[in-house]
């Protein structure tokens, strides 16, 4: 199986200032792209011809996995925006996060503050464990909570790539500011208990 490059869902200017379109266009059209091509290029004749990213992300080691958990990551990434951002609907997620944490508010304080923390290039994610509970957790490199038998649903990359045109080193502005357009219908969605 082939991979390919995922269409973003909208136009590249349409997430500024939060994401500028020079940052959309390399990491989207040469980041991403790349790991694309990389991986369809050493797929062949491996033990993972055919297997589904989750799989190869679950049981691959060195270029097929770096490549292969970047897709992935990048996928639940970049199809978690939207222009304006869409709120947290009332429902099991968002009871969820305020069980755990208190309020929205507070959730998003601490997961902050996991990926201000988290050493060189990764990503935070909020995820959920099989009982529907909530799990914040720094992943260094191309790792992804699937791999934890966990169920990714939001995830703020933090490799500099995706911020350092915009907010040179600025991490935490660059966090903070992701809130504005995050479409929570999306992050809603892929929370199945
Ligand atoms: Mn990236």
């Amino acid at each position: 199986m082939m991979f390919t490059l995922i269409d973003l869902r909208y136009a590249q200017q349409a997430l500024e200032p939060v994401i500028g379109a020079n940052t959309l266009e390399f990491h989207h059209g040469k980041h991403l792209r790349a790991y694309v091509d990389n991986l369809n290029k050493l797929l062949p004749g491996s033990a993972f011809e055919g297997a589904s990213l989750e799989e190869i992300v679950c049981k691959a080691e060195g270029g097929i996995f770096n490549n292969a958990g970047q897709i992935l990551n990048h996928n639940l990434y970049f199809t978690q925006f939207v222009p304006g951002g869409k709120a947290l609907a009332k429902g099991p997620l968002k009871a969820q996060i305020v069980r755990q944490w208190g309020s929205v508010e507070e959730f998003q304080k601490a997961f902050e503050a996991a990926g201000a923390s988290l050493f060189g290039s990764g990503w935070v994610w909020l995820s959920a464990a099989k009982d529907g509970s909530l799990v914040i957790s720094q992943e260094g490199g191309a790792h992804n909570p699937v791999e934890k038998g966990l169920q990714p649903l939001l995830t703020f990359d933090v490799w500099e790539h995706a911020y350092y045109l915009d907010y040179q080193n600025r991490r935490a502005a660059y966090l903070t500011a992701l809130w504005n357009i995050v479409d929570w219908s999306v992050v809603e969605s892929r929370y199945q208990i």
